[in-house]
């Protein structure tokens, strides 16, 4: 079996481990004599999976009492509505927009209630995120959202931004689990699972507890997150393979050290893919202001030279090193190093560039 250097924004990789062990138990799981995906939700075998996810990422995080884990589906996209419409019918919603993800958030909102951009970094394509005083909070908000790391423009978020004393709500998609995290200082953290946790089809909320009163008993019962989360996610069948997987995952990062360690692996991997960009004497050019960087999506360019990106990407993907191609909506090149890709990719790929830029530079 050969397993590529897997640089795919999202589905991206996940631990060769956890797909080993998902893989044994598959057909016989463990020991039941059918698979898990053949079984009752209501069972106690699943609801022991279920429920040592939620504490593995309780534990994991160090998510307080205060908040609860919520499981739901449709993807961190159909967030951009059920958020809006569960915590901001009665105050405006405010948004800080970063990116595509960020603005389809604040797209969404206005659709549904009352909403406002606080910032767009829009005018520079992009390229950072707001420093700590570069827009004012309203704590009279509803909340404050923003996207801690913007996938297609490889910018991250470095602090938490400022609510004001109001109500912070973030989509971490893209980077959850990927450092240490406070949540107490957040009523929300949504994330889709494709990049961190696991396969699509399962969204991780965590929410604070009093954010539920919030819910409209008008909401339809599936949109709602307090008639979710009194059920322990399970008001209807919950996707239960995707919880597993999530488990099996946040069981790895626990093995390895938690999120400390994963931080300092995630520093030393992008920083390797970002000295190859900044070492490069300016064959390459990368998106993100410096401040901004993402240790998840590292996004640059062939500088001056777009011919050459088609080449990059099929001479890399010769070569082993799949996944490059930037965003549709932007172009360019992006390598996706999330949790699960190897220090040994970012080596791969890093001598790649070298390579590349000698011969063509
Ligand atoms: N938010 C962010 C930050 C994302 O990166 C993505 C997907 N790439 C989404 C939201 C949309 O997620 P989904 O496809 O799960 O709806």
């Amino acid at each position: 079996m050969t397993r590529v250097h897997n640089f795919s924004a999202g589905p991206s990789a996940l631990p060769l481990s956890v797909l080993e062990q998902a893989r044994d138990e598959f057909v016989d799981f463990r020991g039941s004599g059918a698979s898990l995906i053949e079984q009752s939700h209501r069972a106690k075998r699943y609801d022991r999976v279920h429920f040592e996810c939620i504490a593995d990422l309780t534990s994991l995080l160090g998510i307080p009492d205060t908040h609860q884990v919520v499981f739901m589906g449709g993807g961190a996209r159909s967030q951009f509505a059920h958020v809006p419409n569960n915590l901001a019918r009665s105050a405006p919603a405010d948004h800080l927009v970063t990116g595509r993800w960020a603005e389809g958030a604040a797209t969404e909102a206005a659709k549904l209630v009352d909403s406002r951009v606080l910032y767009s970094s829009a005018d520079s394509g992009h390229d950072h995120v707001p420093g700590p005083t570069d827009f004012t909070a309203d704590p009279a908000a509803a909340y404050l959202h923003y996207t801690s790391n913007n996938t297609i423009y490889g910018t991250q978020y470095h602090h938490v931004p400022d609510a004001g004393g109001g109500t912070l709500v973030c989509d971490m998609s893209s980077d959850i689990l990927s450092r240490p995290v406070d949540v107490s200082r957040y009523s929300l953290i949504y994330a889709g699972a494709q990049k961190n946790m696991g396969p699509a089809g399962v969204t991780v909320l965590i929410i604070e507890k009093t954010m539920l009163d919030r819910s409209d008993a008008g909401l339809p019962e599936m949109f709602s997150f307090a008639k979710i989360a009194a059920k322990d996610s399970m008001l209807n069948t919950p996707p239960t393979f995707n919880i597993y997987m999530v488990g099996l995952v946040a069981k790895w990062l626990i093995s390895g050290g938690g999120l400390s360690a994963m931080e300092a692996t995630n520093r030393t991997k992008s920083g390797t893919v970002y000295d190859a960009i900044d070492g490069s004497g300016g064959f390459y050019a990368g998106h993100a202001r410096r401040g901004s960087r993402s240790w998840m999506n590292v996004t640059f360019r062939v500088a001056g030279r777009p011919e050459l990106e088609p080449i990059f990407v099929s001479e890399a993907t010769e070569a082993g090193l799949v996944g490059l191609k930037g965003h549709r909506s932007v172009g360019g090149l992006r390598a996706s190093i999330y949790n699960a890709v190897p220090l040994a990719s970012c080596e791969a790929l890093a001598a790649f560039m070298g390579d590349f830029a000698r011969r063509h530079g």
